[in-house]
């Protein structure tokens, strides 16, 4: 239950690595709140299986990690914003360690080192990994240690809606400032206002928004979404990555089978047993994700393949259960056995590298307000993100994000105005979710339908109509209606798909994970800049 009247110092939304970090990084005295709406350790974090990328090894070096994100990043990487994660990441993984967090070690010779998986796009090994469940491992750490400090108190269950700024933004306008968020409390059903001297959003990715998906449920980009209509700009939100390999079985809802796999030599078959990776890239399994999902997405519309098959029966069985203890566990749940089996496998929605504006310390374009992690778009990954950089980038920035902020409020002790309360209006109970839940399924069918992997202009004015129409639904219910935690769902994926859409049409050219047949050319003389979605745009 949220408490009635709430002052706090920082509100954190959002439980993953980047609220995590965020919230042990501000001072043991200040009053933080974390609001999660699920349980707190329902996020993309948790389900993070490949590992960790940063510069361990004598043998890498910041300039190799550097070049592989930008090569990724086709273009758009802000070059500075890279070499300072790249160079903050070893820091940040000793502090992980420091608080308890267990990556997998190996003896060599005498001495105990970490191991360091190989993962697509990597030219070294940097990836470190707890077996294939490195995100729980992760999480875990953070959360006791959130769990030991008394100064933050995690509400689950608990949903935000909107910010609460002193006015809307508008562009030519000076920034308006946050002071908190209005929070939906999904046990009682009522809407708390919950005011803070600095909020940051670390709500995660959007993959909600697709039918397929390797997200959990709580991936449906509400951090944009509430950004946006507080007139945050957002950016590149046309790049959306689709993980080439989630299982594909009728009961296995979102399970991913890791890159990792490929990394440790898993081959990519047709039904017939063909390997075709080379026929799409030089480096074959190992060429960037983008290449891998659209390779498979192409063999399956020209074969009319329901799937393909990843294949590592060629390793020892007792290394596949040790190296990949989750996903031999699982896929053997779903009849398939990894160590003879070939894994069935299709592409699925995966990460959103796109989001709403920082600069380097993870400041918005509104005032005391925040993002860090899968909702913001910091320049780290450009046009495609590098596997692996995503739990780094959430660990660098949370911590950035948290030194500033700290700075900010030791500087200023203003506190928030009076801030009105929330009102229902007329809206009563409705009788109709059928519609939410319809609406739901449109937004997503008409996601991965039109805007999927290989897009046109047309597909994407067709989505473009449809999402316009279902928005007006939307709003309409909004109104009428009392507000449901699926309600509010639908509304901010609706508006994701929106923002998707428009830059997707904005970007008259292909890169990286954005792909249009009707511009099949990179066109680096006129597009080499990111896709801003101002407010009031
Ligand atoms: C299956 C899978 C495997 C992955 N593997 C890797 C990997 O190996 N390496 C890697 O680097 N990355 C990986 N990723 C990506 C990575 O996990 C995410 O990008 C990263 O964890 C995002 O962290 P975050 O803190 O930004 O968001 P999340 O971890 O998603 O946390 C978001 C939090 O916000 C909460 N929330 C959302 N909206 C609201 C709201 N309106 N109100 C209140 N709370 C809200 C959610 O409930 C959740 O607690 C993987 C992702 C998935 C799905």
């Amino acid at each position: 239950m949220i408490p009635s009247s709430e002052r706090w110092d920082y509100l954190v939304i959002g439980s993953g690595i980047a609220g995590l970090t965020f919230a042990l990084g501000v001072p043991e005295q200040a009053r933080v709140a974390i609001v999660t709406k699920d349980r707190s350790d329902e996020s993309n974090s948790w389900y993070a299986q490949g590992g960790v990328a940063t510069v361990w090894s004598p043998e890498d070096s910041f300039e190799s990690h550097v070049a592989d994100t930008l090569t990724a990043g086709a273009g758009l990487c802000h070059e500075d914003v890279v070499e300072m994660v790249v160079r903050d990441g070893p820091e940040r993984i000793r502090e992980l360690i420091a608080l308890g967090t267990r990556f997998d070690t190996h003896l060599h010779g005498d001495a105990v080192e970490y191991d360091l998986g190989r993962e697509g796009g990597h030219s070294r090994r940097r990836v470190l990994h707890a077996g294939d469940v490195t995100g729980q491992e992760i999480v875990r750490a953070l959360s006791l240690a959130v769990r030991a400090r008394p100064n933050i108190t995690v509400f689950e269950n608990a949903l935000a809606v909107d910010l609460l700024t002193d006015r809307k933004g508008e562009s030519g306008r000076p920034p308006s400032t946050c002071w908190g968020a209005y929070v939906f409390d999904r046990q009682t059903g009522g809407v708390r206002t919950m005011a803070a001297r600095v909020t940051v959003l670390c709500t995660g990715g959007a993959g909600k928004v697709y039918l397929y998906t390797t997200n959990p449920d709580v991936a449906t980009g509400d951090g944009v979404a509430i950004a946006y209509r507080a007139g945050a700009t957002v950016a590149n939100m046309e790049f959306f990555q689709f993980h080439p390999t989630c299982l594909y079985h009728p009961q296995a809802k979102s399970f991913l089978v890791s890159e990792a796999l490929r990394g440790e030599g898993a081959r990519l078959r047709r039904p017939d047993g063909t390997l075709f990776m080379a026929n799409y890239h030089a480096d074959a399994e190992l060429a960037p994700r983008d290449i891998v999902a659209r390779a498979i997405d192409h063999e399956m519309k020209v074969h009319g393949f329901e799937h393909v098959y990843l294949d590592i029966t060629h390793r020892p069985a007792s290394y596949l259960e040790e190296r990949f203890p989750n996903i031999a566990r699982r896929c053997r749940d779903f009849g398939v056995d990894i160590t003879r089996e070939w894994i069935p496998v299709v592409p699925a929605a995966h990460y959103m590298c796109g989001g709403v504006i920082t600069d380097r310390e993870g400041r918005t374009s509104i005032q005391r307000l925040y993002a860090c992690g899968e909702v913001a778009m910091t320049g780290l990954h450009g046009a495609n993100r590098l596997a692996s950089n995503s739990l780094l980038e959430g660990l660098v920035f949370g911590h950035r994000a948290a030194l500033d902020a700290r700075e900010l409020l030791d500087a200023d002790a203003t506190p928030p105005p009076p801030l009105p309360a929330w009102n229902p209006g007329t809206a009563v109970n409705s009788d109709e979710s059928v519609v939410v839940t319809q609406n739901w399924d449109e937004v997503r069918r008409a996601m991965w339908n039109f805007v999927g992997i290989v897009r046109s202009t047309r597909r994407l004015e067709r989505a473009r109509k449809r999402i316009a129409t279902l928005q007006e639904e939307i709003r309409e219910y909004y109104w009428d209606f009392l507000v449901t935690g699926d309600l509010l769902e639908l509304r901010n994926i609706a508006t994701v798909a929106e923002l998707i859409v428009r830059c997707a049409l904005a970007r008259r050219e292909s890169r990286g994970l954005h792909y249009t047949i009707d511009y099949p050319e990179r066109d680096d003389a006129q597009w080499r800049h990111d896709t801003v979605l101002a407010p009031g745009a």
